[in-house]
């Protein structure tokens, strides 16, 4: 009950902190999804973003293939499984 299925379900961009230099170059290729906190650091919007917004969704790939640290990935959700938490 309560339960919103999305068709193709959504994604979160991703970061791996321990990877990041925090130059901040993801809040230029995504800004949509990414700011940055006043050192740099990429604060990730963290609302589920439905895989059916293919301009978000090609920015996020944007971020990930512009990382110079390899430290986004885009992380898929399904809808299939249940409700995501939080
Ligand atoms: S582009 Fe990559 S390394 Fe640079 S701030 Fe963003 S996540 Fe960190």
């Amino acid at each position: 009950m309560g339960v919103v299925r999305r068709r193709s379900g959504g994604f979160v961009l991703k970061v791996n902190p321990i990877l990041c230099d925090g130059y901040g170059h993801c809040h230029e290729l995504a800004p949509e999804l990414v700011n940055v906190d006043e050192w740099g650091y990429p604060i990730i919007k963290t609302a589920i973003t439905p895989l059916s917004d293919l301009a978000t969704l090609e920015s996020a790939r944007y971020a990930v293939r512009g990382c110079p640290r390899q430290a986004l990935r885009v992380e898929r959700l399904s809808d299939d499984p249940g409700p995501t938490r939080r």
